[in-house]
């Protein structure tokens, strides 16, 4: 049987016999812009495996003031805290980007992963991942200034979308920044009169991706070698079938 291959860099770098046993309980579905996939306090009842879609995780203040702490494409997944035994989501999850995905329900999971080693060290591996990726922000928020900050996040979201035109508006700019609209104006501004993005009505294009990795503080690097010098695992012996797309 023809397995079609893993849009998802984790689901593709489980050997071959792993991946099918899972997609029997993979459903595939599209994550829209701003569906909200869990909110702090609740129940967590699918993982989710972007694959084109994007999903930024924020942190709730005094209720209201949302910060992006994490961001997970198709290197990673959403639902985390199941696998390390809560149910229930301690930030929103949000789609930042409409795309693909693959979902399976909590307990299906729970139960792949109790049977599957490789499933689990590719969780723990991105797990770690996403634990210094959420670490580097705190600092990064604390110590960058916005313009750096902005373009880092628009390196992060480039490298997951792997397309040089984006969506993100300006409320989803101050949710990753923490700042208002007219800081991301300003930031957006400064990249844009430097020629390495242009930006209208919330449509971002990437003119010039050396030269917004040079605009970017030191975090963008930080978190992206952490995520290249993963070690592969067993993914090398995978099946070519689920090589990544
Ligand atoms: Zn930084």
């Amino acid at each position: 049987m023809l397995v079609p291959r893993a849009p998802n860099s984790l689901l593709a770098a489980l050997p071959g016999r792993e991946y099918r046993r899972l997609l029997a309980g993979l459903e595939p579905v599209t994550l829209t812009f701003g569906d909200v996939l869990y909110e702090p306090g609740e129940t967590i009842r699918h993982v989710y495996f972007p694959g084109t879609s994007l999903v930024s995780l924020l942190t709730l203040a005094d209720g209201h003031l949302a910060l992006e702490v994490g961001l997970i494409g198709r290197d990673g997944v959403v639902g985390i805290p199941l696998m390390l035994g809560h149910d229930v989501s301690a930030v929103r999850a949000l789609v930042q980007g409409t795309g693909t995905a693959m979902r399976m329900a909590a307990a299906q999971f729970l139960k792949a992963f109790r049977r599957s080693p490789p499933l689990q060290r590719e969780l723990y591996r991105y797990t770690h991942t996403l634990m210094a990726q959420i670490s580097q922000t705190a600092a990064c928020n604390r110590f960058h200034v916005v313009e750096t900050r902005l373009a880092r996040w628009l390196l992060m979201t480039h490298d997951r979308v792997k397309s040089d035109r984006f969506r993100l508006t300006h409320e989803f700019l101050g949710h990753m920044l923490g700042v208002r609209r007219v800081g991301v104006t300003k930031a957006a501004q400064a990249l844009q009169e430097r020629k390495l993005i242009s930006y209208s009505r919330g449509d971002i294009t990437v003119l010039d991706r050396a030269g917004l990795e040079a605009a970017a503080c030191a975090c963008y690097e930080v978190v992206k070698d952490m995520h290249d010098g993963a070690p592969a695992g067993p993914a090398t012996t995978g099946m070519p079938v689920i090589a990544a797309a």
